[in-house]
């Protein structure tokens, strides 16, 4: 998602995140299909809800179920029909079967329940004071108002049958299947997604809408249909606003693969975040109109919802890809020089939180999921995605991406099993690369000097990282410049020794890199310039960036 500054007070009224990932795992059962039946009004926050959840055994003889299901009153609870007992505790519900099950079998329970849902599925007006009910769960915030492992390692599919006012849209993830009036004031919305997804992108949104068919976007001789879920009064404003959606959405199928889900919308919302992947439904915030926020959450859709970590302290799986392919659609359509500007301003956020929150990416020492929106996931994350494609090349990495997504779509992944598709591509290991950006904090802080033989006509430069403990590992571009134009020459210096296990005292400045060039046409001042990653490579501070050849005297 795209964090918003509303987050932080959010934040603050919900004091039920879990602690750190240490989800308890049940490796016994695999949730395979939800079917949620809710009724809803806009006159009351109580809901009407049944779940019907399919089940898988992973082992013989599993005796109960627990899932994650917070306030709300269970009224009946059945397993394959047969009515069935449950334990309520702090979160849990947990289900006794009665029958003998075997590795491979599958049960459906069924749970009847109502409440008014704490979190999770937010009723209340929107900006214009119309009634609206919009789910919110990211990250674990479903069970608040439906039954589930509410953890992304487990997927599954889902479907949706609301019943709600007549007056009211209702959309939710998938396809939509059937609408049918009830002639009670109410109408029944069957919403399908036949693709396993996280429960925290399972949502539904209803409200009075002005739905919008903005057309479609190919997909391998297949089509996306596009849509807006616009509040009426912001209609003329979102057909306005809501940018290039269809380009958008074409570019990540041609890049990635093709689009994963029935249809996509982008729906106005009252999200608490500026904008929310929920798969097949983009929820934006009732103010959020940017075309930017639009790029990261169409991203997703291939990473995080498709391809979905299955630990949270590997969120860069998909906050770091939403943000680097949000980018590289900009880079495609608007040029290098937007590219840069977004790839810069990341930088300059990361390096600045750095200073204040040394912490690396992956850092299990986080217990509270909220502050996995951070720099690290987000922008340090696009960074090494951008860092990776140089190092490998557009050729390897595009394929690399092209593979990782088809080898784990639908699925979980880790941050290894990403390194490990990279180097079948790269053809080399890259275990170093994914342990310093990723594993280990801090980014290198270059310093350079050079010096000039006359009489060899030889110019010297040392390069030099100043911090510690981590020296990192990377071809650091030296480009040439003439006095007029751009020479085309680009030295990437050879593969650097393992200046890792430097054992001189940290603080000194240690040898990188040097760079020995004969520049036999220098003359006077300003004839050749260097530059120090002239092309934005490197996620580091470089606080001399070019130098001239020949000084002034
Ligand atoms: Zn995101």
């Amino acid at each position: 998602m795209r964090r918003s500054v509303l987050a932080f007070f959010f934040s603050l009224s919900f004091a039920a995140w879990s602690s750190a990932d240490d989800y308890p795992r049940n490796p016994a059962i695999d949730a395979i299909h939800y079917r949620l039946h809710l009724t809803i009004n806009d006159s009351s926050e109580e809901i009407q809800a049944r779940a019907e959840i399919l089940f898988e055994f992973k082992s013989d003889g599993v005796k109960t179920i627990p899932l994650d299901l917070a306030g709300l009153s269970v009224d009946r609870i059945t397993e394959n029909k047969r009515e069935t007992t449950f334990t309520r505790t702090d979160g849990k519900l947990t289900i006794a079967l009665s029958g003998d099950y075997r590795r491979g079998e599958r049960c459906w329970l069924e749970i009847e329940y109502h409440g008014r849902p704490s979190d999770g599925l937010i009723m209340g007006k929107n900006k214009f004071g119309d009634s609206s009910v919009f789910a919110d769960n990211w990250p674990n915030r479903a069970h608040y108002w439906f039954p589930s492992i509410d953890h992304p390692y487990d997927k599954a599919t889902v479907e949706f049958f609301v019943t709600a006012p007549t007056h009211w849209g209702v959309i939710a993830n998938g396809k939509l299947i059937e609408k049918t009036n009830l002639q009670n004031g109410n109408e029944l919305s069957h919403w399908s997604e036949a693709k396993p997804i996280p429960t925290y992108c399972m949502v539904i949104g209803a409200t009075e809408f002005s739905i919008i068919n903005v057309g479609a976007a190919e997909r391998y001789g297949d089509n996306v249909e596009l849509s807006y879920y616009l509040f009426p009064k912001d209609r003329e404003r979102g057909l306005k606003d809501y940018g290039r959606l269809k380009q958008i959405t074409e570019f990540f199928s041609d890049l990635v693969g093709p689009f994963p889900y029935e249809k996509l919308a982008l729906v106005q919302s009252s999200t608490r975040y500026g904008g929310m992947e929920n798969s097949s439904n983009i929820f934006l915030a009732q103010n959020g109109f940017s075309e930017d926020t639009n790029a990261h959450e169409v991203a997703h859709q291939w990473f995080g919802d498709s391809v979905t970590e299955s630990d949270w302290h590997h969120l860069w799986l998909s906050e770091g890809f939403a943000t680097y392919f949000g980018h590289l659609f900009f880079e495609r359509a608007d040029g290098r020089d937007r590219f840069v500007t977004l790839l810069s301003k990341d930088k300059e956020a990361y390096l600045k939180d750095y200073s204040s929150d040394p912490r690396p990416i992956y850092d299990p020492g986080i217990t509270d999921l909220m502050k996995l929106l951070n720099k690290n996931n987000y922008e340090k994350g696009g960074w090494v995605l951008h860092m990776l494609r140089h190092l490998m090349g557009d050729e390897a990495f595009f394929a690399g991406i092209r593979d990782y997504y088809e080898t784990y779509r639908d699925r979980n992944a880790l941050t290894d099993d990403f390194r490990m598709v990279m180097e079948f591509h790269y053809g080399q290991p890259l275990d170093w690369f994914f342990k310093q950006w990723i594993f280990e904090p801090g980014y290198p802080i270059y310093d350079a000097s050079w010096n000039w033989n006359e009489t060899a006509k030889e110019l010297t430069l040392r390069v030099t990282q100043k911090q510690s403990p981590t020296i990192f590992r990377m071809p650091l571009d030296i480009a040439e410049w003439h006095q007029v134009a751009f020479a085309p020459l680009t030295n990437d210096l050879p593969a650097p020794r393992d200046v890792g296990r430097d054992d001189r005292p940290a603080g000194r400045g240690r040898l990188h890199q040097a760079l020995r060039e004969p520049f036999p046409q220098r003359q006077q001042h300003g004839d050749v310039m260097l530059a120090m990653d002239a092309r934005h490579i490197i996620c580091g501070a470089v606080p001399i960036n070019s130098w001239d050849a020949c000084p002034s005297p």
